[in-house]
């Protein structure tokens, strides 16, 4: 799930609250472009499938900042590619009418053939 492995990251920096937090916002901090601060909470599952943020836990709202450039390190550290989270794909193009679409992650298909 998009996310995990920066909440992976979080909870080794930070006391995350426990349960099924996650991130509703992140925002590159305009003064220091290598960090980026999110915004998260526990929030149910709605009705249509997604979280309904209007329903989150307040005890569990927090925000973090963290720089990028340490969590690229850590992602390498964990073996996880940075160039598209380990999730194999990237997005090409994402919009309100046709969505997101995704091609394969070149750097991970490069590593493919390089460990055959
Ligand atoms: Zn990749």
């Amino acid at each position: 799930m998009l996310g995990e492995n920066l909440i992976a990251y979080l909870r080794e920096l930070y006391r995350v609250p426990d349960g099924e937090w996650r991130i509703y916002q992140a925002e590159v901090n305009c003064f220091d472009h290598d960090t980026t601060t999110v915004n998260g909470s526990v929030a149910p599952i709605g009705k249509n499938g997604r979280r309904d943020w209007s329903q989150s836990d307040p005890e569990t709202k927090r925000f973090f900042t963290y720089s990028s450039d340490r969590f690229d390190e850590w992602r390498k550290s964990h073996g996880i590619c940075v160039r598209c989270d380990g999730t194999g794909q990237v997005v090409v193009s994402s919009s309100m009418k046709n969505g997101t679409t995704y091609r394969p992650c070149d750097a991970c298909a490069r590593k493919a053939v390089l460990d055959e």
